[in-house]
């Protein structure tokens, strides 16, 4: 059977960690999936007037949010002179525009987990303020940073396990409201991410084991403790949810720059991944927005194929399984094993999935950095490998031809998700390029 022979070919590539594009046998329409799911648009659309809800009170707390009126949005920016370095290295993306949709300048936490983290702590906030009698229909956002308000939060823990960012968006968000915070990192976590959590007040515990491991020592503190609450990474609707509500705010700023998306107008959209929950919510916000014609593709590192390998062997296996380390310098994409959750979402959502060696990500950011003076870190770049594989792999050549795009391909966008960099420290940044620039 082709399928099997699809899988056994992924199965033995990410072995190998020799980089991969893998096409989603199981793709089926758009609409006949997202109507048998029990998540839908309604729950986008309440995320996202959740979102706007809030928007006065981080306003308030976060004065970086005063410009945008409290909304936490990052720009769609158009990027030709990368799309042409990236010619000039070989990796063709000449049909259509390359742009990218610029989450490594999100304020407050500087990656994409501000979407989900900051709608996840949010959310339990309000709740819990409604489930106290302290916030009454009628009532805006302003009064949750209220003093009493902060004083009963101040009895509560917030607590995440995280290889960084989500911990960095959590901690600060829940610093901000008055929650005590506290981050189980990895052992990937970089110190910095962990220097700069501790000096907001949040408590960081350092666990001497991966991912997975921090989540799960976070999981079971929290579990024995009714005044903990725990954001559980590996399985969160809220956090889908809240990363959903991008799609929205990309429809409209798509539609301000005059990039049509219809069917002779594809969009091709390249996410990072870690667990899955970031590309996976955005992903399922797309699909919602643009039905047939978005195809969402995830990038993961050849050391941490978690999501693949769910979706190809199943969805218990970890990468360790596989002989990978999960050895990676994009910290915010090392996971060993993908959320259940996410997985099954996506099945028949996402397009396909490629994988990336660190050289090359190292590669890309230094020619993001180069061309068009943007900085994002190692995770953020995995998305340019995309357009690529996509235009020039016989795997992605077949996808194209199946979906009758290749007449399309000039009117296409692709969108690269450049999901976090804002807060790298400048000798940070700096040995990222020499490190690029040394592969160049
Ligand atoms: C966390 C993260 C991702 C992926 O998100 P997941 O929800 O873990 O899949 C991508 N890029 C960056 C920079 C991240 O921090």
């Amino acid at each position: 059977m082709a399928e099997m022979g699809e899988k056994g070919f992924a199965i033995a590539a990410l072995k190998r960690r020799e980089p991969l594009l893998w096409i989603n046998p199981e793709l089926a329409p758009s609409q006949k999936v997202l109507t048998g799911l029990p998540l839908g648009g309604r729950h986008i659309k309440a995320a996202e007037a959740r979102l706007r809800w809030f928007a006065p009170l981080l306003s308030h707390l976060f004065p970086e949010l005063k410009s945008s009126g409290g909304i936490i949005e990052s720009a769609l920016v158009p990027v030709p002179a990368m799309q042409a370095a990236m010619e000039r290295y070989g990796k063709e993306a000449r049909s259509g525009r390359l742009w990218i949709k610029a989450d490594c300048d999100l304020p407050v936490a500087g990656s994409v987990k501000a979407r989900g983290g900051i709608y996840e702590v949010l959310l339990f906030a309000e709740t819990l303020a409604r489930e106290k009698g302290l916030l009454n229909s009628g009532q805006t956002a302003i009064r949750l940073g209220e003093p009493d308000v902060r004083d009963v939060f101040a009895g509560y823990i917030v607590a995440v396990g995280s290889t960084g960012n989500l911990g960095l968006a959590i901690g600060t968000m829940a610093a901000a409201l008055g929650f005590k915070a506290v981050v189980h990192m990895s052992a990937d976590a970089k110190a910095w991410k962990k220097r700069r959590l501790r000096d907001r007040g949040v408590t960081v515990v350092e666990h001497d084991a991966d991912y997975g491991s921090a989540v799960r020592a976070g999981r079971d503190q929290a579990a024995g403790d009714p005044n903990t609450y725990f954001v559980d990474d590996e399985d969160s609707e809220a956090l889908f949810l809240g990363y959903s509500v991008a799609a929205l705010r990309l429809q409209t700023q798509l539609a301000e720059q005059n990039r049509e998306v219809d069917g002779d107008h594809p969009l091709f959209v390249y996410l990072p991944c870690g667990v899955g929950g970031a590309p996976g919510g955005i992903a399922f916000g797309l699909k919602h927005v643009f039905g047939d014609d978005v195809h969402c593709f995830f990038a993961e590192p050849v050391q941490a194929p978690c999501v693949l390998l769910a979706m190809t062997a199943g969805p218990d296996l970890s990468v360790y399984d596989m002989g990978l380390t999960v050895d990676t310098e994009a910290d915010g994409l090392a996971v060993g094993q993908a959320s259940k959750l996410v997985t099954g979402l996506m099945r028949h959502l996402v397009s396909g999935i490629f994988t990336v060696d660190d050289d090359d990500l190292f590669r890309y950011l230094t020619f993001l950095y180069r061309e068009e003076q943007i900085r994002i870190e190692p995770s953020a770049a995995a998305g340019f490998a995309g357009p690529d594989f996509l235009l020039n792999s016989s795997r992605g050549k077949s996808y194209l031809q199946r979906h009758q795009l290749n007449d399309r391909l000039d009117q296409a966008t692709h969108l690269v998700w450049t999901t976090g960099g804002r807060l790298v420290p400048d000798d940070a940044f700096a040995g990222f390029l020499h490190r690029g620039n040394a592969l160049i």
